[in-house]
């Protein structure tokens, strides 16, 4: 069990003048037993900021603590971390008992007795405790990241971390195993930092997400509130699916004009926009409605480009008809709904449902 900060942490790689910030400035605490996750672009620092909680990876300024005690010097056993990693990392010449029992004969005084009893309870608890006879190349890649997570649990570490662990998986492999690693999670209560670039996994899996962008941190908080509450326009791009819609805005006198149409914004969104003449504004494809006919004074004509339909929604990509540029967005509508590609309509959004960030 530990509660784990991060203070002040930067990265860089390659020498002085011709550096890389890998992880720039980066402050973070993860409580006890709390389930984290990084999530960010490939190259966004992820997985360097785990492998300096890891002790894989020396941080250049900053420190890491554990509970209370810096860390900074200790090596990745002394930190009591367990890791499972994309490539399963299992030894092939040994069994899936062998696999799992190696480190725990190497690194305590457990009998044998005690390390049995350890292995078959892990396996257990990972559906894997027929095939402790067999060999890693005999198994099913699912398989594999089970034994590799098995590995990890008999351990009984401190900190799980887990670096795109799912990513070699098929879809449907993917999201079985996303259940279970979740449901091992609340069971063992153990402090996890899982690393991925998807934001689907992200948004299933974390109690908290930690979002990036070239190593620098852009928003820490529950799935819901980076879905909801974006910190600014990279998250709210990033996360959510198919991604948020944006439109450049001017402001002035308190309207805000979006495509040569006034924007009729409530108190509350007004005051958002504060002395800002730029902004941009976002709306999920979800929030946004279709009509015949126009709704209330935030409407506007579009032309029906592509219908993609997806079972019980389909995504409309629309482009509007008084547009100042080339700007086609996506609006989610009921499955059921009959819309044919080239018709004009009007889309609406209701103004409590957009966001306003910074124009970037
Ligand atoms: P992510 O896990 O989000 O894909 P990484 O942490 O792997 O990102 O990489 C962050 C940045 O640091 C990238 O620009 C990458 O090229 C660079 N980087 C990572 N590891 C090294 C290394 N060992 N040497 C040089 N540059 C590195």
């Amino acid at each position: 069990m530990a509660r784990i900060t991060l203070d002040d942490v930067t990265k860089r790689f390659g020498e002085e003048g011709d550096s890389v910030v890998a992880v720039d400035d980066v402050s973070l605490e993860m409580q006890d037993g709390e389930f984290i996750v990084f999530v960010g672009p490939s190259g966004s620092g992820k997985s360097t900021l785990m492998r300096i909680v890891a002790g894989l990876e020396t941080q250049s300024e900053g420190d890491v603590f554990i509970e209370d005690t810096v860390v900074n010097q200790l090596g990745p056993r002394a930190r009591d971390i367990a890791m499972v990693f994309q490539n399963y990392a299992l030894y092939p010449n040994m069994t899936v008992e062998e696999n799992m029992s190696f480190g725990l004969k190497m690194s305590t005084d457990l009998s044998a007795d005690e390390i049995e009893r350890k292995v078959t309870e892990a396996a257990e608890m990972m559906g894997i405790g027929k095939l402790l006879d067999n060999k890693p190349g005999e198994l099913s890649g699912g398989q594999q990241q089970r034994v590799a997570l098995g590995r990890a649990i008999v351990r009984d570490p401190n900190v799980f971390l887990m670096d795109e662990p799912l990513s070699n998986l098929d879809a449907k492999l993917r999201t079985t195993m996303r259940t279970e690693i979740n449901r091992l999670q609340n069971e063992l209560g153990v402090t996890t930092l899982y690393v991925t670039h998807d934001q689907t996994e992200a948004m299933t899996m974390g109690d908290r997400l930690v979002v990036l962008n070239y190593g620098e941190l852009q928003q820490v908080g529950t799935p819901l509130e980076c879905f909801y509450r974006p910190a600014n326009e990279f998250v709210a791009g990033f996360i959510g699916s198919p991604s948020m819609n944006f439109f450049k805005g001017d402001v002035e006198g308190g309207t805000l004009t979006v495509n040569g149409f006034e924007y009729d914004l409530s108190e509350r969104m007004l005051s958002n926009v504060g002395d800002r003449e730029r902004v941009t504004m976002g709306g999920r494809p979800g929030d946004f409605d279709l009509s015949t006919d126009p709704v209330g004074t935030n409407s506007f004509e579009v032309v029906v480009d592509v219908v993609e339909p997806m079972g019980s929604i389909s995504y409309v990509y629309v482009q509007p008809v008084n547009q100042s540029h080339d700007e086609t967005f996506v609006i989610e509508i009921d499955g059921q709904k009959p819309i044919s590609e080239g018709q004009r309509l009007y889309a609406y959004v209701p103004s409590e449902d957009v966001h306003l960030f910074d124009m970037e």
